[in-house]
């Protein structure tokens, strides 16, 4: 039996694989010899990229189909996974808005802190069975250097009060790295590693939509320290997988470089609060 287990291939599943650095992490992690399961929001857009894996490294890609600013999809999502696997190597949480304006989820959650914070926090929580059962086993979660400019205010969590876009987003990538932190604590012993990283800037749909109207300065500000989709995405590949990071947990990454993140990022009470409200607002609490 142990035998098998160790046979069998391990698994990924990793969200918003359908564009940008996710489809590229995919792709690498394919090209490892490590069966790959993703997100997307259509038939179309999952076709399409297991279609691009097969293409360049010859693997059979699977995916579900996810709407992750809807909780009742989330769940499903984690029960149709673990209906049809029964491994879970790696978790990434890749997928990502940048709102450039007030709008909400299906679950009238604010949407940066509906899609890059809620969901990745009740997806996680769900999969944490599997990943037990599959460990050695990792947790990688996509945040953004911008979550230094972010604050959390526990009165402004869903409800998307005086809308700032940078501010949104921020919150919602602070959220994540205080979540990963939490949850590296939680699963201490239990051999599921949580990491979070800045992948870098890349010149994504994100990004692009982002930087729409502000001025030739940012812009070009920006695009000086533009990397490729292909390194970015090897970035979380590395994250998710290298034997250098064996039982390195609920750090921050700059791409593949260990780095300290703001003080904020370090605060365990702001991060035991969060988790206890994202509990309530995910309907995970224990009776
Ligand atoms: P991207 O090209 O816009 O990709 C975003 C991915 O998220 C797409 O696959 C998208 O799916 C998916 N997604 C968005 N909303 C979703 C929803 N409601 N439900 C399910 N999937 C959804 O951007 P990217 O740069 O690759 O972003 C990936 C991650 O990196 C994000 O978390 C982002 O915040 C983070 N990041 C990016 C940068 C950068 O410079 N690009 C810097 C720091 C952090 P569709 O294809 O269906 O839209």
């Amino acid at each position: 039996m142990l035998m098998e287990k160790k046979m069998e291939k391990k698994a990924v599943l990793i969200t918003g694989a359908t564009s940008g650095i996710g489809k590229e992490a995919t792709i690498a992690l394919a090209k490892l010899g490590i069966k790959v399961i993703f997100t997307a929001r259509s038939e179309n857009s999952g076709e399409l990229v297991k279609k691009e894996i097969k293409e360049k490294t010859g693997a059979e890609a699977d995916y579900f189909i996810c709407d992750l600013a809807s909780l009742v999809e989330v769940r499903k999502l984690a029960g149709d996974f673990q209906k049809k696997y029964g491994r879970l190597d790696i978790l990434i949480n890749n997928a990502g808005v940048g709102e450039t304006e007030l709008k909400f989820s299906k679950d009238n959650i604010e949407m940066d802190m509906a899609v890059n914070y809620f969901a990745p926090f009740l997806l996680t929580n769900l999969l944490l069975p599997t990943l037990k059962n599959s460990a050695p086993s990792r947790i990688v979660n996509v945040s953004s250097m911008m979550h230094a400019e972010g604050h959390i205010d526990f009165s402004n969590l869903v409800e998307g009060k005086n809308f700032d876009k940078y501010s949104a987003y921020s919150q919602s990538k602070l959220a994540l790295l205080l979540f990963t932190r939490k949850l590296a604590k939680e699963l201490e012993g239990s051999g599921v590693m949580a990491n979070a990283m800045h992948p870098g800037v890349i010149n994504t749909k994100i990004t692009k939509e982002f930087l729409a109207d502000t001025n030739i300065l940012v812009k070009t500000a920006f695009r000086l320290t533009m990397i490729s989709e292909e390194k970015a995405g090897g970035g979380i590949a590395y994250l998710a997988t290298s034997r250098e990071l064996d039982g390195v947990t609920g750090e921050y990454f700059d791409r593949k470089t260990k780095k300290r993140s703001s003080e904020e990022s370090y605060d365990m009470n702001t991060a035991e609060k969060l988790w206890v409200v994202s509990e309530k607002v995910c309907g995970l609490q224990k009776e």
